[in-house]
């Protein structure tokens, strides 16, 4: 992409009323715009954002097995009064009426639409194990929305249900949703913790959420800081093996680790020793719940077992919050100069900025530099503005690209580039060749299943 053909309309002026670091990034970078109290229009800088952290999404579900689909945003409300929830969910709900005087809603979650589903189409326990999940826009009336994509009233979801026949396998569908979510995570440069939780409205007792540490986060939290040494790194699981999932999961919540609804003092003094105990704020970016038969018995989802006799599937339901993710990686990920994505979410791989536009050879390695990215498959971003130096480094540290390539007439006399890492300011003087090979080496590991999506 050239800025000068594109739409990124950054803003000079702080917002006066984005309270947190993310927010206002997300603004000053023309990611976003409000169109009404907690909703917003992505613009394209924003857009490819969410676009790829929705792509390691997909990648890491279908890893583990489970199933792409794509559900309806409006619901009708029927199914919600079979489940017992259209009363219950309370105002945070939006309730709409059709032409023909029907209730509908704007999904919160999705639970009730898919044992909908599942109840018409499946019948025996020989279909089983089965995890469907979709990425979709909902809507929840939140009274405070607040923080930009952090908390918006409407937001993008990854919500996965299984269904098993029994608990056995339905905890080991939570397992490997637990391990699936690691992956995830630590692809996007986080570290996310798993916390045990209240379930709230979605029901159930086994729950976990995850948490990423940030001071401006809207959980408290306590735990272990044991847990922040636990790294899953590039482990192969196999993701039918149940026990192997298990080891994972007992690994990552055998340590003290609750939000402020779970926490309990006495046993966080017992079980962690002081010097260990921290008392923090967190972002939760996903949850992850075992309901056993909550839907599947008033919903009259039931499978034929082995016996032939009729039983409830046991179900649970798992949610990323995948716009809440910008905001969230922004909070871990930035400094004093702007936004520093990891690599694996940034909205374009490198940046070139061009000293002198209109000489003549600095245009030329320019465009050619700019060629040989977009060859390797990659997507660079490339400032042919007329613009000073001083302004293009400092929409390219507001922009946040990982790496920037400079290209100015001096180093070219030399026959040099400068080669910016925009984590450490670290910066190398190379050919033009090798800046471009550097750029591919960096990229060609991490960029591996790309093509899979669904
Ligand atoms: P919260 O406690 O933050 O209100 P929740 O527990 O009600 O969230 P879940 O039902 O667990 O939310 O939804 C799954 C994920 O969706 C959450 O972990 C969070 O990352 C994201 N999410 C929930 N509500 C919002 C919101 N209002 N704006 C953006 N993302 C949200
Ligand atoms: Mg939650």
């Amino acid at each position: 992409m050239r800025l000068s053909r594109y739409f990124m309309p950054i803003l000079k002026e702080i917002p006066a009323d984005a309270q947190i670091a993310s927010h206002r990034l997300m603004l000053r970078a023309g990611m976003i715009k409000q169109s009404s109290a907690g909703i917003y229009s992505w613009l394209p800088l924003g857009f490819k954002v969410l676009r790829r952290l929705e792509r390691i999404v997909h990648e890491e579900q279908m890893r583990a097995g489970h199933i792409p689909m794509l559900m309806p945003t409006l619901q009708s409300a029927e199914l919600w009064k079979e489940s017992d929830r259209y009363d219950a969910y309370g105002p945070e709900m939006l309730r709409i009426t059709d032409r023909n005087g029907r209730d509908m809603l704007y999904g919160p979650t999705n639970e009730e639409l898919i044992t909908d589903i599942f109840r018409t189409h499946v019948a025996s326990y020989r279909d089983l194990p089965l995890t469907l999940y979709h990425i979709q826009w909902k809507f929840r009336d939140e009274i405070r929305p607040r923080f930009g994509v952090m908390r918006g009233r409407e937001f993008y979801m990854k919500d996965g249900y299984n269904f098993d026949l029994t608990r056995e396998d339905a905890l080991h569908s939570y397992n490997r949703h637990l391990v699936s979510y690691l992956r995830t995570y630590e692809r996007m440069g986080l570290q996310a913790i798993p916390m045990r939780a209240e379930s709230g409205p979605i029901g159930g007792n086994n729950t976990h959420e995850f948490l990423v540490l940030a001071d401006t986060g809207e959980s408290g939290v306590f735990y272990d800081s044991a847990i922040t040494d636990l790294k899953f790194g590039g482990r192969e699981i196999d993701y039918r093996d149940a026990l192997q999932c298990q080891a994972v999961m007992e690994e990552f919540t055998s340590r003290y680790a609750r939000t402020d609804d779970t926490h309990d003092q006495e046993v966080f003094e017992r079980q962690v020793p002081e010097e260990r105990r921290r008392a923090a704020r967190g972002i939760e970016v996903g949850q992850i719940f075992y309901f056993g038969t909550k839907y599947s018995e008033p919903m009259g989802a039931m499978v034929q077992g082995p016996d032939g006799r009729q039983v409830p599937v046991h179900m649970g339901s798992h949610g990323i919050g995948v716009s809440r993710l910008a905001g969230a990686v922004i909070e871990a990920c930035h400094d004093e100069k702007g936004i520093v994505w990891p690599e694996n979410v940034a909205p374009f791989h490198a940046g070139i900025v061009n000293l002198r536009q209109g000489d003549g050879q600095v245009d030329r390695v320019c465009e050619k530099i700019y060629d040989s990215i977009r060859a390797l498959g990659l997507e660079p971003f490339y400032d042919d503005t007329e613009e000073r130096a001083g302004g293009k480094f400092a929409t390219m540290d507001l922009i946040g690209l990982p790496w920037r390539i400079t290209v100015g007439p001096r180093g070219l006399k030399n026959g040099v580039v400068e080669l910016t890492r925009r984590k450490t300011g670290e910066s190398e003087e190379l050919s033009p060749e090798r800046a471009v090979a550097r750029i591919s080496e960096i990229y060609g590991v991490r960029e591996n299943g790309r093509n899979c999506v669904p």
